[in-house]
């Protein structure tokens, strides 16, 4: 199989200004002459991933290249090797110490060939030393048919033109003199901290360009004067920053460097509307969170339907108190999506218009309620971004959205904002193990119930209290007094109580076992019979009452719980109370595991065995 190269493309590479757009995302097809790893260990710093320097040819000449760090495995895997054919998809130049660098940051492999095609030459025989061959003889005509296009002859070399900036991917700690060109889209608090060396103030914020985020550090004096400088959401020009190893336990920011402010750091605001780098976004529909794992990371745009005041809540693993507020999403797939705002965010967080469109970038998924989404340190929260998503979705809101009721992605109801209970679901049907850990993550704040779906079999039923005596108007409990039964509430001697059931019991599945609280629905279901006859019982035959309770063990029912977090005594637990009790029906379990067959998440099962979950 022959290429055809794309001759001429690396002299316009290596004089590209930056506003060649379609030359730095365009596709060329180049062959690679050469792959070498720098070495790992410069000026002292331990670099945490290799690089790689790469020539590219186009069959006339011959330029040199810095591979981007996520192409590595490429080369680790042997896909790319001398004499591949490639087809270089989004490349950027960098300036260091005058001198260009070209940053491949995009390729995909066309084949490869056993032989250098053509004669290429150095595009400049000043930046050729290390790599490759020095070409003994003039350009000759390459094996395949070149292109037409023409090259003229010009000095290779030449400063960068102004306002050029540094892709963020390309920043690193072997670079003195930069500028980047990004997006402030996290900004922490201005914090106090006291080490053994004294006490001091600092704060962070992450840069965000096209080509990735960085996080960048100021400390004291230069964070006070910072700080007010730099704002969440607004572009800077930075340059004259520290570039140096991140320190990774204190930040999610995918970089494997940061950026220290010192004294020197000059930041200026960009105005310029033109060139701004877009953050790019892949979105998912919020009805296709259901697709999602947990604490995977996507994209949405949505209609913020609703929003809650900032609450202050205490983590329970760090004893940290946590501003957040939580904004209520809806989008055309008709799902509704709670997503929280954390600390600044939460507090400083303003609507733009009555229920402004809004793109998260990189916002976490997690399954509270069915799906429910979280902002983290590198996500970002746009309101009307100027781009077509926001317009057809603005357009669908004004004309039909704001009418339409949206569900949640817990059919039973579980998101907090429900304000019913909903109905047992069995699409919904939790093990217990998985309610039980779902459950114990309702913040300690959370007032309103969560309701959960499943099937549980009853193993033990307490018997010491098993009903109360009750008023058969109001169900209060009532009291004997003197022989007589009065409700105090409703004002009125009754001839004699209405017992009513208050049950607590055990049950179990296969992935584990929890006590329930149930009332007079659960007992009648269970025993069935009134509270009145088993108390009855219970007075009268301690041992036939004994085996009432055994007899109705072992038997399974759906169940709707509400569960609650509960703080007792300093006990703080999660109560699960029965919302509804409903014997199976054995035909309608079978039908509906028929018709799970025929899902396509029925199909899959059956089809890959490993893929099934056993217990
Ligand atoms: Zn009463």
């Amino acid at each position: 199989m022959s290429y055809q190269l794309d001759t001429g493309i690396c002299h316009r590479i290596q004089n590209a200004t930056p506003n060649e757009g379609e030359l730095f995302n365009g596709s060329h097809t180049l062959q690679v002459l050469s792959l070498k790893k720098v070495g790992k260990q410069t000026e002292g710093v331990n670099l945490p991933s290799d690089r790689y320097r790469i020539v590219l040819s186009d069959g006339v000449q011959f330029i040199q290249a810095m591979l981007a760090t996520q192409l590595n495995e490429m080369v680790v895997d042997k896909h790319l090797t001398r004499f591949t054919i490639v087809c270089v998809e989004r490349l950027s130049c960098n300036y260091v110490q005058e001198k260009r660098l070209v940053i491949i940051m995009a390729l995909r492999i066309l084949g490869q060939v056993d032989q250098k095609i053509g004669e290429p030459v150095s595009i400049d025989a000043s930046t050729s030393e290390a790599t490759t061959p020095a070409p003994e003889r003039p350009p000759q005509q390459s094996v395949v048919q070149p292109s037409t296009s023409t090259i003229t002859a010009q000095p290779a070399s030449r400063p960068p033109p102004k306002g050029n900036w540094h892709p963020i991917e390309g920043l690193s700690p072997y670079q003195n003199n930069w500028t980047i060109k990004a997006r402030v889209t996290q900004k922490s608090e201005l914090k106090h901290y006291s080490t053994q060396r004294g006490e001091g103030k600092l704060f962070n914020v992450t840069f965000m360009d096209e080509t990735g985020e960085i996080r960048a550090t100021a400390f004291n004096q230069v964070a006070e004067s910072l700080y007010p400088k730099l704002e969440e959401g607004k572009v800077y020009y930075v340059s004259k920053g520290k570039v140096n190893l991140a320190k990774k336990k204190f930040s999610n920011v995918m970089n494997d460097f940061e950026i220290s402010l010192e004294k020197n750091a000059e930041i200026e605001e960009c105005f310029e509307t033109t060139n701004l780098p877009m953050i790019k976004y892949s979105f998912v529909t919020l009805g296709e969170l259901q697709n999602l794992n947990k604490d995977s990371t996507c994209d949405v745009i949505a209609i913020l339907k609703e929003y809650s005041d900032v609450n202050e809540i205490t983590s329970r693993a760090t004893n940290r108190t946590m501003k957040k507020r939580e904004l209520t999403l809806v989008d055309k797939s008709g799902f509704s999506v709670r997503l929280t705002l954390w600390g600044n965010q939460a507090e400083n967080f303003k609507p733009d218009e009555q229920n402004p469109v809004v793109a998260f970038k990189g916002v976490k998924v997690g399954d509270f309620g069915g799906r429910s989404l979280g902002m983290i340190a590198s996500s970002t929260m746009t309101q009307n971004p100027d781009i077509p998503e926001s317009h057809a979705l603005r357009g669908w809101y004004d004309s039909s959205g704001s009418g339409a009721s949206f569900q949640s992605h817990n059919n039973a109801g579980g998101s907090f904002g429900a304000a019913g209970g909903g109905g047992f679901s069995r699409s919904e049907l939790k093990p217990l193990l998985e309610m039980k850990l779902e459950a114990n993550r309702i913040p300690e704040s959370e007032e309103k119930p969560v309701y959960f779906s499943t099937r549980a079999m009853v193993m033990h039923i307490r018997g010491e209290n098993i009903a109360y005596p009750a008023c058969e108007t109001c169900n209060k409990k009532v009291v004997e007094d003197g022989g007589a039964w009065r409700c105090d509430k409703c004002d009125k001697t009754l001839a004699g109580p209405t017992y009513r059931y208050i049950m607590s019991f055990a049950v179990s599945d296969h992935t584990g076992q929890l006590w329930f609280q149930g009332f007079n629905d659960v007992g009648d279901t269970v025993f069935e019979k009134t509270a009145n006859e088993v108390i009855e019982l219970k007075d009268r035959d301690e041992t036939q009452y004994n085996l009432l309770l055994s007899k109705a063990c072992c038997k399974s029912y759906n169940f709707l719980l509400r569960a609650k977090r509960d703080s007792y005594n300093d006990n703080n637990r999660i109560r699960y109370g029965v919302s509804r009790i409903l014997p199976l029906n054995y035909k309608e379990e079978c039908d509906a595991l028929l018709d799970l067959m025929d899902t396509p998440w029925g199909q899959q099962t059956l089809k890959s065995e490993s893929d099934m979950v056993v217990y």
